[in-house]
């Protein structure tokens, strides 16, 4: 009796899930949103399955530039958690019921209300609220500022909502750099030739962003801002000024490494960009999953 419910505890805390909210990602396609989600899945599974092999080795000054130090172990166990905190997809949000309990992947403002406390000079910030979940947010905006900026790929948020999806990932709607203008996914073009491409434009693929919004997710402590209440930062040259500390709770940190592993032919370099194909006799094997 004991195993069995021991058992019954540990499938439990499996049975996780993500919907899609089809009411707004509707129009952008929710098969190739989905599409996307799935290979951030991949990418990270890979991306633990990669660095525990780490054969051929992973660059260790790139790890610590974008990690700090412990960057290895950072990333195996964050890249771990991920399929236990984002579950499998169960469909369309229907914003009733327990049975969609992780996160949500919403798409564009469409449920967002402002509530404009502030004037400009104002120390009391503007607040947003999803609709959908009243007892949101702890985060707070700038006069004036939206959840998508003009320059926000996207946004997640916890619901703070027993019951309910406990994230929302919200990906922004507009023309470039928002995620819904993204390319979706790499793709079988993985296995093409990545030399020269930079780590800061990995936000043009939906998938990459995917995994930064997938640390938000982990109640790791991936927050904005960060520890030292410096900002959340992006490109790799900023990545490289944070401290230890900032580095470890720096979501892009993860989903760029995660990224490049990805295209795994290729070797990650320190200059910012992908490097050179690896030669056949010592490529990275194929990982868990069946690809292309
Ligand atoms: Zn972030």
């Amino acid at each position: 009796m004991l195993l069995s419910c021991l058992v019954m505890v540990f499938l439990c805390q499996y049975v996780l899930a993500y919907t899609i909210d089809h009411l707004h990602c509707g129009p952008h396609g929710v098969n190739t949103i989905r599409e996307s989600v799935e290979e951030a899945l991949n990418i990270a599974q890979y991306a633990e399955w990669r660095m525990i092999r780490n054969d051929p080795r992973v660059n260790a000054n790139l790890l610590q530039q974008v990690l700090g130090t412990g960057a290895k172990d950072h990333l195996i166990r964050r890249m771990g958690q991920v399929p236990a905190a984002i579950g499998q997809y169960t469909g369309d949000f229907r914003g009733t019921g327990a049975n969609d309990p992780t996160v949500l992947i919403t798409c564009g403002e469409g449920d967002i209300v402002y509530t404009r406390n502030a004037v400009p000079g104002d120390p009391q910030p503007d607040n947003a609220r999803d609709t959908r979940f009243p007892n949101m947010w702890d985060a707070a905006l700038r006069a004036g500022e939206n959840v998508c900026g003009a320059t926000v790929v996207a946004s997640t948020y916890p619901t703070n909502t027993p019951l309910k999806p406990q994230f929302v990932i919200l990906l922004c709607d507009g023309p470039p750099p928002h995620a819904l203008s993204a390319n979706r996914k790499f793709g079988a073009n993985i296995n093409n030739r990545w030399m020269g491409q930079q780590y800061d434009t990995f936000s043009n693929w939906m998938s990459s962003t995917l995994v930064h919004e997938f640390m938000h997710c982990l109640g790791q402590g991936i927050d904005n801002p960060l520890p030292s209440g410096r900002m959340e930062t992006y490109d790799l040259a900023s990545i490289k000024t944070l401290s230890d500390q900032d580095k470890e709770a720096n979501a892009q940190g993860y989903s760029l490494l995660a990224t490049g592993l990805y295209l795994r032919k290729n070797t990650m370099g320190e200059s910012g960009a992908m490097g050179r194909r690896f030669s056949t006799n010592n490529a990275p094997g194929t990982g868990p999953h069946m690809y292309p």
